[in-house]
């Protein structure tokens, strides 16, 4: 089979250079969609040989359907408009709630652990679901909302903010969940740019052992909001808030007044779904618009394919639902496949930083997906954390963010996977809607630091700054992606034109990604960072990602970052942050830089050490948990005096004490 000319894979080096790959998993494959590589790429070819009747196929295959499409793809990059499933009519709740009760009405739809460990764990069947999200529908409803109205939905990780989340589904409402870490400002920017009429808050959450005041953040966001008409507010903690006459209203009692029985709004497969926001690393976010049909398929198909789930599996992604991977990843995909989604109210500190494995014994998690700052923050605490309990359940784990460094991936690979559970490193994006690159469990090979393979229906390309499609492989460049999928946002909120020059107009006919990758020797795809964050120093392209990489496998590192700032000779040099563990606070500063730098003249070569290395205690991070670069990148060029837009900061504490250190 030749399939070099579908996705650049080489199987001839593939099998030559098979000793560096980690072993294929042996797998129960009882039950499933794609079960070796070599059915992976038959998927794939046809995928791209004939797009249109693969997606159909599924399509018709797996979901529920009011009416089928007239058409199933209708695209044009150049304006850009992109449209799946045309005319087909549907409800996703539907497809996520109602088929499923028949069948598996009373399996757990959601499991949600509370953040205080002492408090009991709730099962929620399908047909509890059901009521629950058709009450809810019934009091949006009876506040006015209609389809296409926004809802904005400010939730901690309770039940409520999966209810409200299908709730606005099951009316055609788009929701626009604003994960609820962010500030007043941040929030109020949001529900403006949306145009939200209702907004959906708690009287306060719970964070580890803090409470944050929900509602009075609500409050402060509104005071710039007069269109939000209706607020309901979910008890949570039971704190003293004020509620404004006529404007906010506790949700329990009027859910408990509704009927439950809401008819589901029949949609156009393109009609919105949601608006949600990107994290903010890179600048002012972004309201992607996710549509129905498409959205759906797409994530569900990837869902079953990627975490490997069968029938009665316990599924956990540690997102909040406030991100994308939450969305699809959390609410959407697990529950289109009628699977067991746990929720998880907490933090992974709390009340020690065993919680997260104490969670997966307790519930007998099977596929565990998380993102790689929290593998590294647990993998500086004691092993005696994880030791302390049993983690056999684990078949599949996950990972999504930001490039996964080697260190932190054998640790994952090591100590939680006990080496037998494949890792997917899934790259993907709030505007992709679904997991774009990631080893299929149990058929495709994975290889640390390596997102691997494309998904079936995904085209990448590698473009040199020229424009030009770079083949072949041992190959790097700008990622892009040729071919429309099923779930990619259709426009930017009420900003066509923002969506058109961000991702469709660096080059001809594709989405740009805004990432750097490399294509290995046998067409492994590794993502190198953000194009933005690739640094040229002496005419050399450097990726953030292999050079931090090579620092954090040093013992003492835990976690760094790498800028570049201005240079009289090399145009640019490298400015390393890094945390060190606490092994490595006592060591001589200066030894250390001198052990970094040989290791990444190793690693990654010597034009690739920084000029200057400064120790820091922590790094400014969003509030999903990436470094913020750009913040660093000032820092290093020593203009700090405006810093853009921090709302999405999650510790500005950081900032300060890292310009006081700065070399
Ligand atoms: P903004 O677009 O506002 O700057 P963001 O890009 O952080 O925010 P997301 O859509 O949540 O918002 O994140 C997508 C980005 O995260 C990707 O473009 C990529 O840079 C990074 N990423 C996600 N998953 C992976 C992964 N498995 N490996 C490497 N990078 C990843
Ligand atoms: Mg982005």
């Amino acid at each position: 089979m030749d399939c070099s000319r579908f996705n650049n894979f080489r199987k001839d080096r593939f099998y030559r250079f098979f000793h560096l790959y980690n072993s294929i998993y042996t797998p129960n494959m009882s039950n499933y969609h794609i079960k070796n590589l070599e059915e992976y790429f038959q998927v794939y070819r046809k995928s791209v040989r004939e797009p249109e009747n693969f997606w159909q196929e599924i399509a018709e295959e797996h979901f529920v359907w009011r009416q089928k499409w007239d058409k199933v793809l209708d695209w044009d990059f150049s304006k850009p408009e992109v449209k799946w499933f045309e005319n087909a009519k549907l409800n996703i709740t539907e497809n996520c709630i109602d088929r499923h009760l028949l069948t598996k009405g009373d399996r757990p739809a959601i499991i949600w652990e509370p953040n205080d460990n002492q408090e009991e764990a709730l099962k929620i069947t399908y047909k509890e679901l059901h009521k629950k999200v058709n009450q809810f529908a019934n009091v949006l409803k009876d506040h006015g909302i209609q389809k296409g109205d926004r809802v904005c939905i400010y939730l901690p990780m309770i039940p409520e903010l999966a209810y409200a989340v299908l709730a606005c589904a099951r009316i055609g409402a788009i929701h626009s969940v604003v994960f609820a870490g962010f500030s007043a400002s941040a929030l109020a920017t949001r529900t403006l740019d949306a145009d939200c009429k209702m907004m959906i808050t708690a009287d306060g959450s719970y964070r580890g052992d803090k409470t944050i005041d929900l509602k009075g953040i609500v409050d402060k966001a509104l005071d710039q909001c007069p269109d939000v008409e209706t607020v309901l507010v979910v008890k949570r903690i039971e704190s003293e808030i004020s509620m404004k006459e006529g404007r906010d209203h506790w949700l329990q009692p009027l859910m408990e007044a509704a009927s439950d029985e809401c008819e589901p709004e029949i949609m156009d497969a393109e009609d919105p779904l949601f608006i949600l926001y990107t994290s903010g690393s890179t600048g002012k976010p972004k309201g992607m618009l996710h549509t129905t049909g498409g959205y759906m398929v797409y994530t569900a198909y990837t869902f079953k394919n990627i975490f490997n789930y069968q029938n009665n599996d316990v599924y956990w992604c540690t997102a909040d639902i406030g991100w994308i991977t939450g969305h699809s990843y959390i609410v959407y995909g697990p529950l289109a496949n009628g699977a067991t989604t746990l929720m998880f109210e907490g933090v992974p500190s709390y009340p020690d930083y065993g919680r997260f494995w104490e969670v997966v014994e307790k519930h007998q998690v099977n596929q565990f997906y998380t993102a790689p700052t929290a593998i590294r923050a647990l993998a500086k605490k004691n092993l005696d954390f994880v030791e302390k309990y049993d983690l056999s359940s684990l078949k599949v784990l996950g990972t999504v963010g930001e490039p996964i460094n080697e260190e932190a991936w054998h640790w994952y690979d090591n100590n939680i996977g006990k080496s037998k559970s494949p890792i997917v490193d899934t790259w993907w994006q709030t505007e992709t809607g679904g997991i774009m690159i990631s080893p299929i469990p149990f058929a495709t090979p994975t290889k640390p630091t390596f997102a691997t393979l494309p998904f079936p229906g995904i085209q990448p390309a590698l473009m040199d700054e020229e424009g030009k499609e770079i083949k072949g492989n041992q190959v790097d460049g700008r990622l892009c992606i040729k071919y429309p999928w099923p779930s990619m946002a259709r426009t930017v909120w009420r900003d066509h034109d923002r969506y058109r020059d961000t991702y469709f107009s660096a080059f001809e006919n594709k989405y740009f990604t805004g990432d750097g990758a490399l294509r290995d020797e046998v067409g492994y795809y590794r993502i190198t960072g953000r194009v933005d964050d690739v640094i040229i120093v002496s005419g050399h392209n450097l990726g953030t990602a292999p050079i931090e990489d090579a620092i954090n496998e040093h013992p003492a590192v835990a976690e760094s970052a790498i800028v570049g700032f201005p240079h009289d000779v090399k145009g640019n040099a490298l400015y390393g942050f890094v945390i060190l563990k606490e092994a490595g606070e006592s060591r001589n500063q200066d030894n250390l830089r001198k052990e970094i730098n040989q290791q990444i003249a190793d690693k990654v070569g010597p034009i690739a050490k920084p000029d200057k290395i400064q120790f820091v205690e922590g790094l400014p991070k969003t509030r999903s948990g990436k470094i913020m670069r750009r913040i660093l990148r000032k820092i290093a060029s020593k203009d700090t005096s405006d810093l853009g837009d921090t709302s999405t900061l999650l510790n500005p504490e950081v900032v300060e004490s890292i310009i006081e250190g700065t070399l």
